[in-house]
Order: structure tokens, then C-alpha cells, then sequence
């Protein structure tokens, strides 16, 4: 899989990705939310921090039976049963630079900034998130109700896990010495011995894509892998290790902060996970070569040839660039094919790594690493770097480093073995997401040498030979990366290379949520316009909480040509938020009330307005009257009509989205009823009813001894008010009624005279 990602489009995202940004510095936990309530009102707040977890239970120091799950029970030196907060299991609440409140016991508070939040193609949610200067790294994983993380604090040596019960699904948050965590060692890099005829077709074809995209180490390019797993590596998940699909989300999760701490630019972007039928036969090196046989690429011989032959298939199926086996290995920690061909090595691309350490360390990040040419650390008495090219005579820089950090901590790149009996000086190093690069420091060191050790200088040079493994797309149609992503929408677009001369004579974006979207297979496209160049696309109809495959085309004179893959994920979606506005005006017949819609669930709202009745809890199927104001969303103001004299009615406001309809609270008026004022009266007097009749009505103002004294004749149907002088009147009791309406009852009026 490549991207020839033009810099404009998205290189400056991902720039930023790579670097630490100061957080705003907002006061203590001011504006940290408890989970559950008043949520949807500060989603639209995107300055939250967001804490961890949600309730501790009881720290405990010495293992219970509650861990009887986890396989290093000895080595914990505290634990606690947690709740995570729920938005840190699933896309949509947490985004990029979002901060995270790291809440470990009660003593640990912390903020991390979140470097990537994303969904991956095997159901799983993962948030990368880092503490300031790189003092720690949090990587959570969570699929359906099992949530599966660390936070690895390397300069003080400290490492948390956040793991749950197989059986139980209760989540516990475990602290241990980060040097106690099952991490083998992994074996030398096997390096390919003889050169298969197929070899040089394969880098016949990569030299000669490359040479007609003419990518540099400035382009992003994303490799894609595959991991496959034996049923014991899953089993192990499962039971022991917080579940198969969240352990293969942090290792990617953990290769792809790597990639970023180092300044790669480069993405690994899972495009296939499955089981195999494979029995492991207990030498991880026999594991790994019947892996790398296919039907049609045999240089290990007749022991090796029939095993595990679909996973060549699904490899070109998912245009995966690399391919890892899990297995529940204990002979070695992981081991992989060392790239030595600077053109590339795709019939080599595959590696192993222990299952037990794949969510717990760099393991699988380090085995790629070796399939992309970088090796160990050159002073390594066993198994030194760096790698012998065969067409590469000046590069003798693929190897790992190891420095001094701050306080004298020890620390060593991903390539390079950590533990203090392989190198001269016998001490014991800390193990950090970074590949050897003189350019990038870390706690105050540089984490490679010019000349010994940069393994990125390396991957900047190999970085789309590796890519074009299993090209996706056209380099010369580029996808960009979808924006404004909502719940339904989102937007998107491309870039269309002159590709030979061709004439492009349309173009747009399509998609689906099943993987490589084409113009005659998707759920949906557009069609924008025609020529060479960049445009821009809307994507609508979309479903929410849903992962999209997006790519743009070029329609030519000849043939329709895809371009690179990208994915992206819609929000979830919710029901609106809507409190009612209280009634401000009432009359006999008609009151004015509103309502006030804060967050309108991440997708448009189609209809609003008040619901009343007599009856408690009117809504819009049920009530004696209903509003209807339209789309639209903050404060609207609506009229309630038709309603009946001196009576009690409830009422709330309503939201409607696709998600449903939400109601704001309820609340009660009492309509009023007919009346004269002011009473008593000197020289005017108005009467105000409602008018139900057909035609003509009299209002009468009589003697108590029904003598009448005027008589109004009244035309207008509704509420009306009628206007009396009374001036001429002698002072004294008198009545009011309008003749033949029985609901206007009979009043006493007082005309009142100074004496
Ligand atoms: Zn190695």
C-alpha cells in the first residue's frame, strides 16, 4: 500500500502528529466531567480533559483471587478494580489533540495529549495519547466491552496495565516494575541466504513504480500490515492477555507512535487480521519460514511448503506491504527476515512475535523494523548491527543507539537490545518508542548518531520501496484525508497527477464499508468535475458510528483509475440535547413557550417545536397539541393555540434527529380564564373571552335586578376584548355576561365613585 501524499494535502497534519504541543494549561480539574451526566452538553467543548477512569475500587497490595487471569501476578505491586470513562471505548468523543487527565490510584494524576484516535479494521478503538517531554506513553485498546492498555512511564521505570477478567469482563488497573514485564529478547534477524528468481521480478516492478511516482523522504507513505495469529496465540488473548483484536491494536497502536516519535513519516495501518489453521511447531525459526512459502515462492524445501498458503491470498487481497504471525512462543521474542536489498524484498516481509509481549512492548514494531532493513545496536556483543547491504556500500548507519538520559537513565531505541549483558558495560537500559535518528532527542540526548545509528535515515530512503510491496491505487490519483467529519457527513476530495498525458474526463470520490470502493462497487460517489489538479467532495448519506473506505478516481479515455486508499471514521451519533424555555406569555387560548437544543447529536435536526396535553408527558405521538418549527438547532420560541380557558396544560420541548426524539423537562401552565378588569372600575372597562360562537354574540352589563344597562355586539371570532365607559355609570354592584355563552359565567362588577 502507498500514498503519494502531496504536502499539501495532509503532510502538515501529520507533522503536527509527530510532535509534542504544550498543553493549554487549564487549572487543576476545573473542567473535568464526571461521567454520565449533562455529557452531551460539553461535547462541543473540545478543550475537556477527559479523565481515564471513571471509579476506582479498593487499592490493593497484595494479589487476590481477582487476578487469577493474569499470568505475572508476582511482579504487581498494587491494583484496583476501574471503570474507564466511556469515551475512551469508542470513536467520537476523543479526537486528536484532546487532553486526557492519566488518573492512575489516587495519587497519579497527569495530562496526556492524544496524538491519534482511530478505528481499525478489525472492530477495535485505539487512542495513543503522550505525557509532556515524553515522559510516558498511554495506548488504550478497546473492542466491544473489553478495554485492553498500558501507560509506560520509561524514566521512572514505571508501567501500568489496564486489563480485564476474561470471564467477568471487570477491568482492573495493575502498576508494575516496567523491567518485569515477560519481554524476551528477540532472536537475530534471519538474513535471506540465496536470491529466488522471483525476487528480482518483484524488484523489477518496485524499481520501475517508484521511478514513475518519483516520491521522496518528504511524501508519507503508509505501509500496510497483516496480522495473522495461531488459535493458541488467541486462546492466550483471550484469556490471559485482554483479547485477540485489542492485543493486535496496541501492537499497531505502538508501531505507529514509533513511527511518529521518530519522524518517519510513515504510517502502519492494519488492513487485515484473521486466524489461522496453523499447529505452531514449537521453533518459532520453522514458524516463520512456512510462513514466508507460498505455492509459488519454495527456498526453504519440501519441510516448509503447505502450511498456511491463505494468507498469501488474504496478503494480496488486503495489500498488505508486511505480514506478522502471533504465536504463543517460548523459545524467543520475536524474529523476523533483515531487509538487505535496497530494492526491496517482498517475497521476505514477514515476521513473528511472541503474543505474550505483543501489546506489552516494541516487539512487533522491531521485527517490521528489521523487515524494512534496520538492525540492532553496533556494540551488541551478540548479533551487532548494522545491516551489510548488498547495493547499499555507504550505508553503514541501520543500527539502533542507546544514550544517557536525564539523572543518568539508560535508555535504548527500539532496534536495540535492552538487556545489560550484551553490551561491554553491562548496565540494564529502558526500552523507548523511538528508532535511532540523530536529529529527534529525547530526555535531553540525541537518539541516534550520524554515523553509527539511524535507522530513520534508512527508513526515509526504503520507506516507498517497502510501501509498493502491494501497492493500493494509483500513486498518481490522490485521496485526501476526509475533514469535518460528522455522525453523516463528511468531506473529502483529491488530486489527480497528469497521469502519461491521459485526458481526465471525470473525477470524484467513492466509498464503502466494505474495503476498495470502486466506481461500480460502493455505497456511495461523486462526480466532480473534470481535468487534472485538486478538487473537493461531500460525502452525505453516511451512517454513523461507521468505518468508510474512501478513494478518489479519474475517469480517462480508456479506463477508470482508482487512487490511493484511505479510511476514516463518521462520529457516533446521538439523540439532541433540549431543555424547555419556560412559558413567557398566557392568555385564555394561547401561551408562548421555546426550547433549547445545546448539541444536536452530531447529525442535522429535522424537527422541533412544543408537545402539550392535559396529561402528563405529552410527546409527539401523543398530545393535544404540537409545534412544528423545523431544522435547526440552538434557542426557538413557538405558540401554543387552541387551548381551552382556566385550564391546566403540560408541556416540553422536542428535538427530533435520526437518532430519535429528546425531550426537554416538563412544565405546567394554567391557561386563564375569561375576565374584566380592572374591577373595580371608574371609567373603562374591558371584558376579555373567548368567542366559540358562530356569528354575533352581546356582551351585557346589567343592574342586579337585570336591567340592562349597555349591551356590545360582538362580530370576531376568538379571544376578543370588548371596551366598556363607564364613566355615566352611578356607582354600585352591577353584573356582567355575555348572553348565550354559558362558559362566560356571570361576574360582579364594581363601579366604584369618589364621594
Ligand atoms: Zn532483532
Amino acid at each position: 500500500m502507498r500514498n503519494n501524499i502531496l504536502s499539501f494535502l495532509f503532510l502538515s497534519v501529520l507533522l503536527t502528529g509527530s510532535l509534542w504541543i504544550q498543553p493549554n494549561k487549564v487549572s487543576a480539574c476545573e473542567r473535568c466531567i464526571t461521567a454520565g451526566v449533562q455529557i452531551n452538553q460539553e461535547l462541543t467543548a473540545r478543550e475537556q480533559i477527559i479523565p481515564l477512569v471513571a471509579d476506582f475500587g479498593a487499592t490493593r497490595e497484595f494479589i487476590q483471587d481477582e487476578l487469577h487471569f493474569f499470568e505475572s501476578r508476582d511482579v504487581v505491586t498494587r491494583y484496583a478494580e476501574i471503570r474507564l470513562d466511556d469515551r475512551m471505548k469508542g470513536s467520537g468523543w476523543i479526537r486528536k489533540n484532546d487532553h486526557i487527565l492519566v488518573n492512575l490510584f489516587e495519587d497519579i494524576k497527569l495530562e496526556a495529549h492524544v496524538q491519534r484516535a482511530k478505528e481499525n479494521v478489525n472492530g477495535s478503538f485505539s487512542i495513543t495519547a503522550v505525557l509532556p517531554d515524553g515522559a510516558g506513553y498511554m495506548v488504550l485498546a478497546t473492542t466491544g466491552s473489553r478495554s485492553l492498555g498500558h501507560i509506560f512511564m520509561p524514566g521512572e521505570k514505571k508501567f501500568f496495565k489496564i486489563i480485564s477478567d476474561p470471564d467477568t469482563y471487570k477491568h482492573y488497573l495493575i502498576e508494575m516494575d516496567e523491567q518485569d514485564r515477560d519481554i524476551l529478547e528477540s532472536s537475530p534477524p534471519l538474513i535471506p541466504e540465496e536470491i529466488h528468481e522471483k525476487d528480482i521480478q518483484e524488484r523489477e516492478r518496485i524499481k520501475n513504480q517508484l521511478k514513475e511516482d518519483d516520491l521522496g523522504p518528504g511524501d508519507v507513505a503508509n505501509i500496510g500490515v497483516m496480522v495473522v495469529y495461531t488459535p493458541q496465540a488467541e486462546h492466550w488473548a483471550q484469556t490471559n492477555g485482554g483479547g485477540i483484536n485489542n492485543v493486535i491494536a496496541i501492537s499497531m497502536a505502538n508501531a505507529q507512535l514509533v513511527l511518529d516519535n521518530s519522524q518517519t513519516l510513515m504510517l502502519a495501518t492494519l488492513v487485515h487480521s484473521e486466524l489461522v489453521s496453523y499447529q505452531e511447531s514449537g521453533s518459532s525459526s520453522v514458524d516463520l519460514m512456512r510462513l514466508t512459502t507460498s505455492p509459488d515462492y519454495t527456498p526453504f524445501g519440501a519441510d516448509y511448503i503447505g502450511y498456511m498458503e491463505e494468507v498469501h491470498i488474504w496478503r494480496d487481497q488486503h495489500r498488505a506491504d508486511l505480514t506478522a504471525i502471533f504465536t504463543l512462543a517460548d523459545d524467543t521474542g520475536g524474529m523476523a527476515w533483515l531487509l538487505t536489498n535496497r530494492h526491496g524484498s517482498p517475497n521476505r516481509a514477514f515476521s513473528m512475535t511472541r503474543i505474550q509481549q505483543a501489546a506489552t512492548g516494541y516487539t512487533h514494531i522491531h521485527e517490521m523494523g528489521h523487515n524494512m532493513g534496520l538492525h540492532h545496536h553496533a556494540d551488541q556483543n551478540f548479533q551487532p548491527g548494522p545491516t551489510n547491504w548488498t547495493n547499499w556500500p555507504d550505508n553503514k548507519w541501520s543500527a539502533g543507539w542507546r544514550w544517557l538520559g536525564q539523572n543518568n537513565a539508560r535508555f535504548v531505541s527500539v532496534m536495540s537490545y535492552s538487556g545489560g549483558q550484551y553490551y561491554p558495560d553491562g548496565q540494564n537500559a529502558t526500552q523507548v518508542p523511538y528508532f535511532s535518528n540523530p536529529h529527534v532527542v529525547y530526555q535531553g540526548n540525541s537518539t541516534g548518531d550520524q554515523v553509527k545509528a539511524d535507522n530513520v535515515h534508512t527508513l526515509l530512503e526504503i520507506k516507498h520501496v517497502i510501501a509498493n510491496y502491494r501497492p493500493m491505487g494509483h500513486a498518481g490519483v490522490v485521496t485526501a484525508d476526509a475533514t469535518n467529519i460528522t455522525a453523516t457527513t463528511a468531506e473529502s476530495g483529491g488530486f489527480i497527477d497528469d497521469i502519461d498525458g491521459l485526458d481526465v474526463t471525470g473525477r470524484g470520490i467513492v466509498w464503502n464499508r466494505s474495503g476498495n470502493p470502486t466506481v461500480n462497487d460502493n455505497e456511495g460517489m461523486t462526480t466532480d468535475g473534470s481535468g487534472t489538479g485538486e478538487f473537493s467532495s461531500q460525502l452525505d448519506d453516511l451512517q454513523p458510528s461507521s468505518l468508510y473506505h474512501v478513494r478518489a478516481y479519474a475517469v480517462t479515455d480508456n479506463s477508470v483509475i482508482h487512487g490511493t486508499h484511505n479510511m476514516f471514521s463518521t462520529l457516533v451519533a446521538y439523540e439532541p440535547s433540549i431543555s424547555t424555555v419556560l412559558v413567557e406569555e398566557v392568555t385564555i387560548s394561547t401561551a408562548l413557550a421555546g426550547g433549547n437544543i445545546s448539541f444536536d447529536g452530531n447529525v442535522p435536526v429535522s424537527q422541533r417545536g412544543i408537545v402539550w396535553s392535559k396529561e402528563q408527558n405529552p410527546s409527539i405521538s401523543n398530545n393535544e397539541g404540537i409545534t412544528k418549527e423545523g431544522p435547526g438547532d440552538g434557542q426557538f420560541m413557538s405558540v401554543m393555540t387552541d387551548l381551552k380557558p382556566e385550564t391546566e396544560y403540560y408541556y416540553r420541548a422536542y428535538a427530533t434527529n435520526i437518532m430519535g426524539t429528546s425531550y426537554g423537562g416538563q412544565f405546567t401552565f394554567e391557561t386563564i380564564g375569561p375576565r374584566i378588569y380592572p374591577n373595580p372600575s371608574a371609567h373603562e372597562l374591558w371584558v376579555e373571552f373567548k368567542n366559540e360562537k358562530e356569528g354575533k354574540v352581546h356582551v351585557v352589563l346589567a343592574s342586579l335586578q337585570g336591567q340592562v344597562i349597555k349591551r356590545k355586539a360582538v362580530e370576531n371570532q376568538g379571544e376578543v376584548s370588548v371596551f366598556f365607559n363607564t364613566s355615566g355609570i352611578r356607582g354600585g354592584m352591577y353584573l356582567v355576561y355575555v348572553e348565550g355563552d354559558t362558559s362566560f359565567p356571570v361576574m360582579r362588577l364594581m363601579i366604584a365613585r369618589e364621594s
